[in-house]
């Protein structure tokens, strides 16, 4: 059985023995771009290339991207541990071809790259061909998109004509926004379903349909329009391959998983955490077993996101770390039992198992190791009370029908005990309620008209710590809004 470590090395073996250079993954922070607090796919470093500001040094690149998908366009924080394939950080593997007009043979398009992609699962890999199918763009004449006719040809050479599905705009069209650079996209997608019980279902081929066994690996995007004000299409000069591959996903199918955690990717951690907390995960739907998932991914999107140096604070980026760094907090706590700082003693396994993929984490595991206890205990601090506190408020509104946590409460909760509203969301869900977030937003608002104070905190939100390692935790402050802030010095 290969290891997620030979897995990936092949992955980028494969891309350079097809003329690629090898480039680092950014960091997961992105700094100096508006429209995105973190990376979420491989492209976004390379996204000037793509609008064509700037001119890529290689026609041809691949690389392993730490992603994190939990705000914005792409959120699947509520997805994962729930089901065994959606994470919040994942290292998405991607090739790419930035086209050049006055150098048009050192590219490649649809041809090269779907060819290439079953070379590697097919030859490399040594996935079967019948566990695999493919989707391609449909085309949509309301918004005058063809179908992509190009790429159902070029699968025809390599595939059975009905393991290709025509997919739609939603899933096989991939756009910026609503002008600019734009194109279809093929998907493949594995079937892991055991064979009876893919027998058993009449008539049913080969539909993703959200079966757990059936996951999309790996998504082909090419970039050939540019998208105008108007509305139409014209042809980009420049045509690109953007593409990318879940690692976990992948690892998953290589090592005939049934659930990413049980790859080599995350069996170390959930193996520590089953000898700390004394209790065996047993891979089922149980909250429990949620609760191992969750932690051992919750993790690695905290130790990452840190050691690339963005800290837990009451704002913007910092806060989403925060909130996932508390939601793990909450599910030990609970459904653990454990009422210690966990996580921090994770820090140094995971370090050490990405020693040489991502070393910066490796290189700061003491202060990312730090800074995580802290945050740990300061919400155990309130958190105890805080779910008392929560209990009462569900208890009495039981009686009513509409069992609706009104946004005050929500706020209260926030403000006194430090619960982000989606972890307020997450156990009031678990207790059949649901909380009144305009609400909850308006109470916010009337927060910060009251006091300018948090605003001051943006500008202390961010540090390059990898430049500057020298960085020192001092303590807590509260607020007086009695947001609790934490507080870090340049030494
Ligand atoms: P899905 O439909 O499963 O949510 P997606 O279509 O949103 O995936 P893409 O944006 O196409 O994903 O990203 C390319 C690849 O990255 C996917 O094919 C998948 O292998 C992987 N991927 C996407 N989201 C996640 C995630 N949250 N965790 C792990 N891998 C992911
Ligand atoms: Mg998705
Ligand atoms: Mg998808
Ligand atoms: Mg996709």
């Amino acid at each position: 059985m290969m290891t997620s470590a030979e897995i990936r090395k092949k992955f980028l073996d494969f891309f350079v023995s097809k003329g690629h250079t090898i480039v680092p993954s950014a960091p997961i922070v992105v700094k100096n771009d508006p429209t995105l607090k973190f990376t979420n796919a491989g492209m976004n470093q390379f996204k000037d290339y793509f609008l064509g500001n700037k001119k890529s040094p290689h026609a041809r690149v691949a690389d392993t991207q730490k992603c994190l998908r939990v705000s914005g366009k792409h959120n699947d924080l509520e997805e994962v541990g729930v089901d065994t394939y959606h994470h919040t950080m994942f290292e998405m593997l991607g090739n790419w071809s930035f086209g050049d007009p006055a150098n048009p043979a050192a590219g490649y398009f649809k041809k090269e790259a779907i060819a290439w992609s079953w070379e590697l699962l097919t030859a490399v890999y040594d996935i079967p061909e019948d566990r695999m199918y493919v989707t391609v763009f449909e085309g949509d004449e309301a918004n005058k998109l063809p179908r992509d006719t190009e790429a159902y040809e070029e699968w025809k050479k390599w595939i059975a004509p009905k393991r290709i599905l025509l997919g739609s705009k939603k899933d096989n069209f991939w756009e910026m926004g609503d002008t600019g650079p734009c194109g279809p996209c093929t998907e493949i997608h594995v079937d892991c379903r055991s064979d009876a019980e893919r027998d058993a279902v009449a008539g049913a081929t080969l539909v993703n349909n959200d079966h757990p066994q059936v996951i999309e690996i790996w998504n082909n995007v090419f970039i050939q329009f540019n998208r105008l004000k108007d509305g139409s299409l014209q042809p980009l000069p420049a045509k690109h391959v953007d593409t990318g591959m879940g690692l976990e996903r992948l690892v998953r199918v290589m090592q005939g998983k049934h659930s990413n955690y049980d790859t080599d990717l995350f069996t170390g951690t959930i193996a520590r955490v089953e000898a700390i907390v004394g209790k065996k995960y047993s891979a089922g739907d149980g909250i429990q077993d949620v609760a191992f998932r969750v932690l051992a991914d919750h993790l690695r999107a905290i130790s990452f996101t840190i050691a690339d140096g963005q800290l837990p604070s009451n704002t913007e980026a910092g806060y989403v770390i925060r909130r996932i760094l508390r939601r793990a907090v909450r599910y030990y706590y609970s459904y653990l039992d454990y009422k210690k700082p966990l996580l921090f003693q994770l820090v140094p396994l995971l370090a050490a198992q990405f020693k040489t993929v991502f070393p910066e984490l490796d290189q700061q595991a003491d202060f990312v190791a730090k800074v995580v206890r802290e945050e740990e205990e300061a919400f155990l601090r309130t958190l105890e009370k805080g779910l008392r506190r929560m209990d009462d408020l569900m208890s009495a509104l039981r009686g009513s029908a509409a069992k609706l946590l009104p946004g005050s409460a929500a706020f209260e909760l926030y403000d006194t005990y430090g619960f982000p509203i989606d972890l307020t969301g997450l156990i009031a869900r678990e207790n059949g309620f649901t909380v009144d977030q305009p609400g909850f937003e308006a109470e916010m608002q009337k927060q910060k008209d009251r006091s300018r104070a948090a605003t001051a905190i943006d500008t202390e939100d961010w540090m390059v710590l990898v430049d500057n390692p020298l960085v020192e935790f001092v303590g807590y402050e509260m607020l007086e809004t009695n947001t609790q802030i934490v507080k870090y010095r340049k030494i």
